[in-house]
């Protein structure tokens, strides 16, 4: 059997296992999705957001590029926090980095990826740049890693918070709360390191004072 096959065959057994436990299981989420949860997290594939956490299908709805970044330029995030925000209306909006990524290692090189990864890992290297002081005095390269990518999450948290899409919501039905976590690949556990509740004052220069 070829790989992608075994993968054709695995998901016939899922499906039907899942009947088996919970006969209802895919006409209940058919026709609706009301997930509570919008996850930005990493496309690494040791990073799943079902998995980690433990939930089903139908309980988060799911965007991932590389190094979860909120860039307020991307059209493809945009599009899909405005449909988690606006229409599936999200309680929580939770963007995951995790330790040991590969795209925050990159961005902290001098190395030349070609243009379009250089432009996405530009964004990463904006955020070092933000916090030069506090990055510069950690002397161990793991720990500076470490470092960059919690502050990494707490920045593209921001970014959320500085959307009309987000500030809109606040001012319509005071949610979601936005959350920053840090996976860890040693152990599997997820460290807070960031929380935004709805209505929290933000820099004032981001804010819109006009929303309908
Ligand atoms: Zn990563």
């Amino acid at each position: 059997m070829k790989p992608y096959e075994v993968l054709l065959n695995d998901n016939k057994k899922w499906a039907a296992k899942k009947q088996e436990e919970e006969p209802d299981f895919f006409e209940k989420l058919l026709n609706l999705q009301t997930p509570e949860f919008l996850w930005i997290g990493c496309s690494d594939s040791r990073v799943p957001a079902n998995q980690i956490t433990n939930t089903q299908p139908g309980e988060i709805f799911v965007h991932r590029n590389i190094a979860n970044m909120v860039v307020h330029t991307d059209t493809n995030l945009l599009s899909v926090l405005e449909y988690a925000v606006t229409h599936l209306e999200v309680k929580h909006i939770i963007v995951c980095g995790h330790y040991g990524c590969g795209g925050i290692k990159a961005a902290m090189g001098n190395k030349d990826y070609n243009q379009v990864l250089n432009m996405w890992l530009r964004n990463i290297k904006d955020v070092y740049r933000i916090n030069f002081t506090e990055l510069e005095n950690i002397e161990d390269e793991e720990l500076k890693l470490n470092r960059l990518t919690e502050l990494n999450v707490m920045e593209q948290v921001s970014h959320l918070a500085e959307t009309a899409i987000v500030q809109r919501a606040w001012k319509k039905r005071q949610g979601p709360d936005l959350h920053g976590w840090v996976y860890g690949l040693k152990d599997g556990l997820i460290n807070p390191v960031h929380e935004i509740k709805a209505n929290s004052p933000i820099d004032p220069l981001y804010e819109y004072h006009d929303l309908e």
